[in-house]
C-alpha cells in the first residue's frame, strides 16, 4: 500500500491541487478542510505523513501541530507545514512545535514529493528504533524496562479511577533441565512458544512482557480476584496441556505463577507489588510448582 498522507488546508482549490500531485505519485490521500476535524480524522485514517496549512480559521496550523504532538496516538507522525507565510520566525515556531519540515507556497511538485519521501524514511527508521527499544528480541513481548514503565502508567490510572490492578509473575518450572537436556537453543524455542501461549490467553490490550530470562509478567487492569485467578488458571492449564516439539522429542512444560492483586484502597507502590508477586511465586514453587498463588493487598 502507498504512503498515506493527510492533507489539511481550508482552501479547497489548494487541497485539490495537492491531492492531484500526491495521487499521481501513488500516495494514498485524505483531505480535510476544517482544522477542528484533523485529530479525529488522523486517528481513524492513521496517515504516515500530515501536510498542514498554517493560516486557517478557528485553529491555525501551529495549534493543530501542537495538538498532534500532544496526542499519544499521533505524536510520531511527521508533520510538514505548507504555508504562504515566509517569515523565518514562522518557520522557527513550526519546528519548535515539533513540525518535521516546512514548505513554502506556491508548492513545487518535485519538492513536495521529495520532502514527503524524506519524512517517510525518517518515520520508518524512527518506528523501527522505537520497537527495538521497547521489545524483547527473542519473544517480541515488551522488555523489562518498558513493561515496568507501562505498569506504572496503569497503576497511576487505577488510582485515579479507583480500580483494582493485578501483577502476575510467571516462571517456567525446572527450565534449567530443559536447557541441560536439549540445549540452550531449544530452551529459546520453549520460551518463544510459551510467550505465544501467554499472548493468546490474555485479552488484547493486556500488558504482557518478558520480565527476565524465563520469567514473564502480565498486568491485568480493572480485574476482580476471581477474574485474576481465572486468567492464571487458564495460563497454567494452557501451558500444561501444550506439547512442545523439541528436536523430534515431545516434551511437557509447566509454569508457576505468583500474583499480587492490589485493591483500589491500597497505597502500595510498583516495587511493593512486584515484591509481593515474587514472594507469591516463591510460595507456588515451594508448594509443588504448576501452581498459582495470589496475595490480595
Ligand atoms: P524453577 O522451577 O525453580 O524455576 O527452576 P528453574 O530451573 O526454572 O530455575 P533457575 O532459575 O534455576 O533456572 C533458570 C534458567 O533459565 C537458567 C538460565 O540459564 C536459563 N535462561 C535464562 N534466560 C534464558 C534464555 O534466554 N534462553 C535460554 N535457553 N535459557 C535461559
Ligand atoms: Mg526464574
Ligand atoms: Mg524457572
Amino acid at each position: 500500500m502507498g504512503i498515506k498522507v493527510l492533507i489539511v488546508d481550508d482552501n479547497r482549490v489548494n487541497l485539490r491541487l495537492l491531492q492531484e500531485i500526491l495521487e499521481d505519485e501513488g500516495f494514498v490521500t485524505q483531505c480535510i478542510n476544517e482544522s477542528t476535524k484533523v485529530i479525529e480524522a488522523a486517528i481513524i485514517f492513521k496517515p504516515d505523513i500530515i501536510l498542514l496549512d498554517i493560516m486557517m480559521p478557528v485553529l491555525d496550523g501551529f495549534e493543530v501541530c501542537k495538538l498532534i504532538k500532544q496526542n499519544s496516538e499521533l505524536y510520531n507522525i511527521p508533520v510538514i507545514m505548507i504555508t504562504a507565510k515566509t517569515e523565518s520566525t514562522d518557520l522557527k515556531r513550526a519546528l519548535e512545535l515539533g513540525a518535521f519540515d516546512y514548505i513554502k507556497k506556491p508548492v513545487d511538485e518535485i519538492e513536495v514529493v521529495a520532502r514527503i519521501y524524506s519524512a517517510y524514511n525518517y518515520k520508518t527508521i524512527n518506528d523501527k528504533l522505537r520497537e527495538m527499544a521497547i521489545r524483547d528480541g527473542l519473544t517480541g513481548l515488551y522488555n523489562h524496562t518498558f513493561l515496568l514503565e507501562l505498569f506504572q502508567v496503569e497503576l497511576d490510572k487505577a488510582k485515579r479511577i479507583n480500580s483494582n490492578i493485578a501483577f502476575l509473575m510467571i516462571d517456567i518450572d525446572y527450565f534449567k533441565s530443559i536447557n541441560d537436556t536439549y540445549g540452550h537453543m531449544m530452551g529459546d524455542v520453549v520460551i518463544r512458544e510459551i510467550s505465544a501461549l501467554l499472548t493468546d490467553t490474555v485479552r488484547t490490550g493486556d500488558i504482557i512482557g518478558r520480565y527476565g530470562g524465563e520469567e514473564f509478567s502480565i498486568v491485568l487492569t480493572e480485574v476482580t480476584n476471581e477474574q485474576a485467578l481465572d486468567i492464571c488458571d487458564r495460563i497454567r492449564k494452557n501451558v500444561e496441556q501444550h506439547v512442545f516439539e523439541v528436536n523430534g522429542n515431545s516434551i511437557k512444560v509447566t509454569v508457576s505463577i505468583g500474583v499480587c492483586l492490589k485493591k483500589s484502597q491500597s497505597t502500595a507502590s510498583k516495587n511493593d507489588i512486584i515484591k509481593i508477586a515474587d514472594i507469591a511465586l516463591y510460595e507456588a514453587k515451594k508448594s509443588g510448582r504448576n501452581k498459582c498463588e495470589m496475595t490480595i493487598i
